[in-house]
C-alpha cells in the first residue's frame, strides 16, 4: 500500500503496509464543522471558477492543519479519488502518485550498491 513519504513540500510515495488510523488523526482535523462542504464538489454541476474558489478555500483550511500529513497519506493509501485531502486536491493526488513512482523507476541505485554489483 502506498505511503507518502515526506518533509513538506519533499512528497515522496513509497511501500508501506499501515493506513494511519482515523480516530487517531480525524478528531484533530481542522475541516471538521460547517465548512466541510468545500473538500467535496457539490452535488449540482459546478463551474470551473467555482470550483477553483472552492478548493482554494478548503486548502486554505488545510494549510493551518495539525494532521495534513496522516490526512494525505490516508487518502493515498485507501485511494481515494474524491475530495480534498492533506491540501491536494484528486487530480493533484494522481499526479503525486506518478511522479514518485516515476521517481522510483529512474532513481539510480546508491553509490555502494552499484559498487558491491560491479565487484562481484
Ligand atoms: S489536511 Fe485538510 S482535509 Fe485533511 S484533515 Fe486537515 S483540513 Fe481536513
Amino acid at each position: 500500500m502506498p505511503r507518502l513519504s515526506t518533509d513538506w513540500g519533499m512528497w515522496e510515495v513509497t511501500s508501506a503496509t499501515t493506513v494511519p488510523a482515523t480516530d487517531e488523526w480525524l478528531p484533530k482535523a481542522a475541516c471538521r464543522g460547517p465548512e466541510s462542504a468545500l473538500f467535496f464538489p457539490p452535488a449540482w454541476s459546478e463551474r470551473r471558477d467555482e470550483r477553483g474558489e472552492r478548493e482554494a478555500r478548503a486548502k486554505a483550511i488545510c494549510e493551518s492543519c495539525n494532521v495534513r500529513r496522516p490526512c494525505l497519506e490516508f487518502a493515498v493509501a485507501i485511494n481515494e479519488q474524491h475530495g480534498i485531502w492533506g491540501g491536494l486536491n484528486e487530480s493533484e493526488r494522481r499526479h503525486l502518485l506518478a511522479s514518485s513512482a516515476a521517481r522510483q523507476v529512474q532513481a539510480p541505485a546508491p553509490m555502494h550498491e552499484r559498487r558491491q554489483r560491479a565487484a562481484v
